[in-house]
């Protein structure tokens, strides 16, 4: 043997080589939608049952998974985002505030159904209490489909929880690509893969094998930053809809029915019918709060803009569309706000 090489080892060599980091620990949240959907056969992506395939068998997919976190997987609930009800939103910010503020958990991921995955994001994004990442994700085909989306969506979701830059961001929904704020995040498609878009602002950024870039800041407050915490009292809260020929019957039901708030989704820049506009100052004036939101899908609704906010007591929604500002009414008058100009601050904010 030539024991010359010996002579010229580095210190280090025949050493036990120092350990690689360890990887973050990903606590990854199942609760049903079509990633967890399976139909009979492979080429069917509309008749299918969601939130049937277990967290177990999600994650079995993605084998990639173990380069880039430690995973904890938990099954929450196997829903269809369709049937989503706040007692399971508590149940599912409860635990995840609870995962997040121990020391063995460094991101958390929530795997949901695509249709109210919006609701979900905010209302999370507004009671989280950490500045961890948290990140959501969905599929638009069933896990037995030809060219599901789920697991690529899912590995990149992992990927964005377990990236240091994601820290503070509030919640992220990360999605065929591109990572959205939760506030501004919506459902564009019934069926395109490419189904969730931030309409005028654009996405915060984009992920892709195993790169993550974030190429703007969420400005409004959230999570650490926000009055808000999640419990297991909900105001009731409805939306209603302006369009030609509406009558007052709806409102009417609601107000008879002990609604504490409405939103309208409005005409254009928030305009309601006049029938309509009648029975919500008339709501106003037994107490139920009435903000107004636009059915259009993009721009803000601006204060006074299309009716007499202030003379008729209503709350403009801001760029909220309809189902974003029923959670923040929610959470806002669980939190004991009262009033048009209370209220109104709320939305300035959030
Ligand atoms: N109905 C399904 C759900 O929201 C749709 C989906 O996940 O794409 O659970």
């Amino acid at each position: 043997m030539n024991t010359s090489t010996s002579s010229s080892a580095t210190p280090s060599e025949g050493k036990t080589p120092p350990p690689l980091p360890l990887l973050r620990r990903i606590a990854v949240l199942a609760t049903g939608g079509t990633i967890a959907g399976a139909a009979a056969d492979a080429t069917n992506t509309s008749g299918y049952q969601a939130g049937v395939v277990g967290v177990d068998q999600l994650l079995g997919a993605v084998p990639a998974l173990s380069g880039v976190a430690r995973i904890q997987p938990e099954q929450i609930a196997s829903v269809d985002s369709k049937d989503m009800a706040m007692p399971l939103w508590t149940t599912l910010a409860q635990r995840i505030n609870a995962l997040l503020a121990s020391d063995d958990i460094d991101g958390v991921v929530v795997t949901h159904g695509t249709d109210t995955l919006e609701e979900t994001a905010y209302l999370l994004h507004l009671t989280i209490k950490s500045a961890k990442p948290v990140v959501l994700t969905a599929a638009m085909r069933p896990a037995s489909a030809l060219s599901a989306d789920g697991p690529l969506n899912l590995l990149n979701a992992v990927t964005v929880a377990a990236h240091e830059a994601s820290r503070g961001r509030g919640v992220l929904v990360a999605f065929n690509n591109r990572i959205h704020s939760a506030r501004d995040v919506v459902k564009t498609s019934t069926y395109a893969v490419d189904a969730f878009h931030s309409p005028e602002i654009g996405a915060l950024g984009w992920v892709q094998d195993g790169r993550v870039e974030f190429q703007r800041s969420v400005v409004r407050p959230h999570t650490v930053a926000t009055e808000f915490v999640i419990g297991a009292k909900w105001p009731h809260v409805e939306i209603v809809a302006s369009y030609a020929g509406v009558s007052r019957i709806t409102v009417d039901a609601l107000v008879a029915a002990g609604v504490r708030g409405i939103v309208v989704a409005g005409t254009g820049n928030g305009s309601i019918h006049a029938s309509m506009q009648q029975a919500l100052a008339d709501a106003v004036s037994q107490g139920v709060a009435v903000v107004r939101s636009s059915r259009v899908g993009s721009g803000h609704v601006m204060r006074n803009g299309a009716a007499a906010d202030d003379a008729l007591g209503f709350v403009s929604a801001g760029s909220l569309n309809p189902y974003k500002a029923r959670v923040l009414l929610m959470l806002a008058l669980a939190a004991g706000g009262t009033g048009a100009v209370a209220l109104q601050k709320v939305f300035d904010t959030y």
